[in-house]
């Protein structure tokens, strides 16, 4: 796309973000909840299936557009990024993998925004390594019969219908869960350090009767081909959404030390003050440069686009959570109040370094495929010898 078109499409974004979502973002911060209108408006203006193909009704959005949205929205609000981010997370695996039925009965909600999904794999014992999932699908005539128990589901309060990994005798596999579905329980979570407008639930299952239909994939796939769709689509979601923080975390650090004098002149003035806005400056643009990279790659559909997505994930909410902490150093005793944003940004930068796989697992997961590549170019007798034990 033209770049003239692009900044538009990105001034789009800004103004609706700057209008429906900023001026909300410390009321969801402080009440713990995302007003239904702003959800209502997020479906309306088509950003609730605006990743989702246009032959599944969707928005089709090229991958630079999607992020410059999540950044956007973002930058507004991490917490209403969330919902962006995790309806997408459970409504694209859908997409892709849901049957025609399932693609016929609630796609097309979806994509509007009528219904919201959340994504669940997360339990009370089972965190990073969700290959141990503890919840159980038995299959029984034409059901399935669901058990366990999901915790930190975002959206979980207020979605109609859960993305919910379960694992039958083939392996962890993918339901969709309908909400009101006899035997589901949610239970509200409360009290977070950031992204406190998440509405996160602790979601119970207790003999849910599941129809076969809502099968996603095919047994035993669940995570391998059908979360791991939903957890990269996230991560991309995620890295440009630390880029839209970053930027609020420049704006709100240029803004006040131009106002605030210390020894006889503005704080701006002194070098130790400027060093932590170049820091800021050069991680938002390194921050942005890779989430560019990963999406370039993701449009050619590039087979390296998952591990520089990874590596754009990574960088950005590592280096926001920098770059946030910077942002209330500057703002001294104020940063610390709620009458500024900064420390909003900084509760909100500590949670997304550990949604969509942690800072350990993306960094385990970027060497594993520094160490694919060259293997692949140059097999080892050590590599040579695991392909044959394999
Ligand atoms: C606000 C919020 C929203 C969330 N939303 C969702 C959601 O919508 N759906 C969902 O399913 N889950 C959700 N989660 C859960 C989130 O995905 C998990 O918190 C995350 O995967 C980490 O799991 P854990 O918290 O159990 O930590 P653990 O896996 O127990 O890890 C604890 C620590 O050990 C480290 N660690 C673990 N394994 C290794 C290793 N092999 N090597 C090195 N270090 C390691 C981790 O990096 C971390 O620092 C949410 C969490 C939060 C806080």
């Amino acid at each position: 796309m033209e770049t003239s078109k692009r900044k538009d499409q990105e001034r789009a974004f800004e103004r609706f973000a700057s209008t429906h979502v900023a001026p909300y973002a410390d009321q969801c911060d402080r009440e713990e909840r995302i007003p239904a209108s702003i959800i209502e408006r997020l479906g309306d203006a088509g950003y609730l299936g605006f990743g989702i193909p246009t032959k599944c009704g969707g928005g089709g959005a090229d991958s630079i557009a999607y992020g410059l949205l999540h950044r956007q929205i973002a930058r507004a609000s991490a917490s209403v990024h969330g919902v962006v981010n995790v309806h997408h997370m459970a409504t694209v695996p859908i997409a892709r993998w849901g049957s025609r039925a399932i693609k016929e009965t609630w796609l097309p909600r979806l994509v509007r925004g009528d219904l919201v999904a959340a994504f669940a794999t997360t339990e009370p014992e089972v965190g990073s390594d969700a290959s141990a999932i503890q919840t159980t699908a038995k299959p029984d005539g034409d059901r399935f019969i669901l058990n366990g128990t999901k915790k930190w589901i975002t959206l979980g309060q207020r979605a109609d219908v859960f993305l919910v990994l379960a694992r039958c005798e083939e392996g962890p596999t993918a339901f969709l869960v309908e909400r009101n579905t006899p035997g589901v329980e949610v239970i509200p979570i409360r009290g977070l350090l950031g992204c406190r407008g998440y509405m996160l639930a602790e979601i119970h299952f207790d003999d849910c009767r599941i129809p076969s239909e809502n099968l996603v994939g095919r047994a035993g796939l669940g995570l391998t081909h059908v979360f791991s769709v939903g957890l990269d689509v996230g991560r991309y979601g995620l890295a440009w959404g630390c880029t839209g923080v970053l930027d609020a975390c420049l704006d709100a650090s240029l803004q006040y030390t131009r106002r605030r004098h210390q020894f006889g002149v503005a704080i701006r003035e002194h070098q130790l003050v400027q060093q932590m806005i170049a820091r800021m400056v050069t991680k938002r643009r390194a921050a942005e440069l890779l989430c560019t990279h990963a999406g370039e790659l993701r449009d050619r559909r590039d087979p390296s686009a998952i591990a520089e997505t990874a590596v754009a994930k990574y960088y950005a909410s590592v280096a926001l959570g920098a770059a946030a902490a910077d942002a209330v150093q500057l703002h001294g005793a104020s940063g610390c109040s709620s009458d500024q944003p900064v420390q909003r940004y900084m509760r909100d930068a500590k949670i997304m370094e550990i949604i969509e796989g942690t800072t350990q697992i993306q960094e385990i997961a970027i060497a594993r495929y520094a160490y694919r590549d060259l293997d692949r170019a140059e097999p080892s007798s050590s590599s040579a010898a695991r392909g044959q034990a394999a």
